[in-house]
Parts: C-alpha cells; structure tokens; sequence
C-alpha cells in the first residue's frame, strides 16, 4: 500500500468500505460492533452486506470503486467475504476473522474488551494495508 494510503487511513477511511456479516452468533455481533466503533471512528464507512447479496448495483458498484474493503467475519464460514467473492468483488479486500482472534463462536460474552480487541486488530490491519 502505498504512503498515500495510509495518511488517508490515519485521518480519514471515506475511501473504504466496511462490510461484516452481522448474522445472529456471538462472534457475529462482535464483528457488527467492532465494524461500528472503526466507522465511528471514522476509520472507514459501513456498508450493507444484504445489498451486495441482493445484486442492488449501488451497493456493489460502491464496493468495486472503494479504495478498500474491510471485511469482518465472525467465523470461518465467511460469510461476508464469500457473498463478496460471490459477486466478483476479490479486490483491495482486508478481512479479518473473529475466531482466529481466539474467540469461540457460541461461548464468548460480549463485552466492551472484546470489542476493543477486534477493533485494534482491525485499525492494525488497515494501516498494514
Ligand atoms: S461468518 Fe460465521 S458468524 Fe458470521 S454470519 Fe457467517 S456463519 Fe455466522
């Protein structure tokens, strides 16, 4: 990534994209909450995964001109990446898995260090991009 890239992360994340599977697990909460806090932030901007599922061209025309896409799954499943994947979207593609944090899907509690968890791996991965 370049130096540009970067600098724009560190002030300003308009240019990407986040995307979490948001289903209804544990670990799908964590990444829907920790999506939220990155956007708050203003790291980056949530987008709608539903969207890009239901081929609505804003959505996905949205996702392809994204200088990046943060995409947060709650498990190896991978949802939210393969619906991407599904629709052609392989590009400038971040993704981060909450079970591979250590998070076990079904026995982890929501709480606000869990979330502070993923959301640094989260800013880690975006400015390693
Ligand atoms: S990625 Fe895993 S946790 Fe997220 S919606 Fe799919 S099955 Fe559920």
């Amino acid at each position: 990534m370049t130096e540009e890239k970067k600098q724009k992360c560190a002030c300003s994340g308009s240019a990407t994209l986040i995307f979490s599977c948001s289903g209804a697990a544990d670990t799908c909460e964590i990444a829907d909450r920790a999506s939220r806090e990155i956007a708050r932030r203003g790291c980056a901007v949530m987008s709608y995964l539903a969207g890009i599922s239901e081929n609505i061209s804003g959505f996905i025309v949205s996702a392809r001109g994204a200088e990046r896409l943060l995409v947060v799954d709650g498990c190896k499943m991978n949802c939210a990446l393969n619906a991407l994947k599904e629709k052609g979207i392989n590009d400038n593609i971040i993704h981060l898995t909450v079970t591979d944090l250590g998070f076990v899907k079904g026995k982890t509690k929501l709480s606000e260090t869990v979330i502070k968890t993923v959301v640094c791996e989260m800013q880690k991965k975006l400015v390693e991009f």
